[in-house]
């Protein structure tokens, strides 16, 4: 097969982001291990690296423990493409990111693990939409529950798509939490907020409640993420 110079080019650029994609999936199955927001074979994480192709942590393996080789290249039906060579099967969890791509079509990586105290919040099935902190009332608004839905059937996707076009994150009742973004990092560091944020409601709760920002307070945070929602919109 012959490519004219563009189309190599194009390829190149292609490869190198598949394989930046496979080092930052095994970094961040890595922090999320040693932060026990995982424990043995949980959570998954995929990045999208395509149109319709996505590639994503196999199944029954430490998150901890992966190398570049072992993530699966799927379609956007989650089937394993052609030319993967890992050898495994996807994560038993893929319908929820399919889900995830496409209905947000500006996202480009999701993260699910089960830290905590995230995971108390959604067996207690509260939201985190207490007025607490400003930074989560700006940045995200709350981090809502959404419904219980049995592992690995199709009522998990059923469950968070009525979250995906307005929220980032969320808690899975009585699962985890699930957080997705423009890159795997941005969904990383939001499954961290949130569970920081969490660890904190813990601690509010814990010393007899805490003093929520007023209404014009949270008015105004609302307002500014609007804005700049807006302001971000125009910018592509
Ligand atoms: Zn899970």
């Amino acid at each position: 097969m012959n490519f004219s110079p563009s189309e190599q080019q194009e390829k190149r650029a292609a490869k190198d982001a598949t394989s930046q994609a496979r080092e930052d999936i095994c970094a961040i199955g890595k922090l999320l291990y040693d932060r026990g927001y995982v424990a043995s074979n949980d959570g998954n994480i995929s990045v999208r690296t395509g149109e319709n192709e996505l590639l994503i942590t196999p199944s029954g393996v430490s998150k901890g423990r992966m190398t570049p080789q072992m993530l699966v290249r799927c379609d956007l039906d989650g089937n394993v493409l052609q030319d993967d060579t890992s050898g495994r099967f996807p994560s038993s969890e893929i319908k929820m990111h399919l889900r995830v791509y496409r209905r947000r079509p500006d996202v480009t990586g999701v993260v699910h693990a089960h830290p905590v105290y995230a995971t108390a919040f959604a067996i207690l099935r509260h939201d985190l939409d207490q007025a607490y902190l400003p930074e989560l009332v700006l940045n995200f608004g709350k981090i809502p529950v959404a419904p219980f839905a049995m592992l690995s059937t199709d009522e998990v996707p059923a469950s968070i798509e009525p979250y995906l076009a307005d929220y980032n994150g969320l808690l899975l009742a009585n699962h985890g939490a699930l957080a997705w973004g423009k890159d795997v990092w941005a969904a990383f560091d939001l499954m961290e907020t949130i569970e920081h944020s969490a660890k904190i409601y813990k601690a509010v709760h814990d010393l007899g409640g805490g003093v929520e920002l007023t209404g014009d307070q949270v008015e105004y945070l609302t307002n500014l993420r609007e804005f700049y929602k807006q302001r971000a919109a125009k910018k592509q």
